[in-house]
């Protein structure tokens, strides 16, 4: 069980359960909102590039995000596996991946999907927001990115739901709670 998706909505708790699945499986946790932010940081023309979609809570494009994302899943770390934190979110992008795992004989394992509910979410981010300064947790922008979830990511569950991929997880609890019933939820026997 090496190759693992997790999704869920803005402020679900990706990026925190994500890291601790990871590490719990010595696979490496990709995050594209990180390698996007620490680009942004360092100033590199990627960063440059994709700050403006950041900012405003809209996705940057397939073209530019799937490139990346090909480039990191090529890295020797990411060969015996890896957990995809935040990405795909269209239906181009869960395409190219498809392509890219065919290309290397792979295919994924699982799918976790978060839930939580809205409410809660937001509280989340405003709370992220307050502490990390993070320039695309505004409230008018967090409310975009949760619209552009519900439009361009929430049908991707679907896809991978016929592939009897997904496992839905209760994102509320705590931190420990919840990374709980992630690890059940990689550990229990699925059907392909
Ligand atoms: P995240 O940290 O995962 O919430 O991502 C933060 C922001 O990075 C998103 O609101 C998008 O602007 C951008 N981003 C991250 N992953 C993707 C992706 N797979 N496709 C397009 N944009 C992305």
């Amino acid at each position: 069980m090496t190759r693992i998706l997790i999704m869920g909505p803005p402020g679900a708790g990706k990026g925190t359960q994500a890291e601790l699945l990871a590490k719990r499986l010595g696979i490496p946790a990709i995050s594209t909102g990180d390698i996007f932010r620490a680009n942004i940081s360092a100033g590199t023309p990627l960063g440059v590039e994709v700050k403006r979609y950041l900012d405003a809570g809209e996705y940057v494009p397939d073209s530019i995000t799937n490139e990346m994302v090909r480039g990191r899943l090529a890295e020797p770390d990411a060969a015996d596996g890896f957990l995809l934190d935040g990405y795909p979110r269209t239906l181009a992008q869960v395409e190219f991946l498809d392509g890219v795992l065919a290309e290397s004989g792979t295919q994924l394992d699982r799918v976790i999907e978060l839930t939580v509910d809205v409410d809660e979410v937001v509280q989340r981010l405003h709370k992220r927001a307050m502490e990390a300064g993070r320039s695309d947790d505004s409230e008018e922008v967090i409310r975009r990115r949760q619209e552009v979830y519900l439009e361009e990511t929430a049908p991707l569950i679907a896809v991978y739901s016929e592939r009897g991929l997904v496992a839905k997880v209760d994102g509320m609890g705590t931190v420990d709670e919840v990374a709980a019933r992630v690890a059940d939820a990689v550990s229990e026997p699925f059907q392909r």
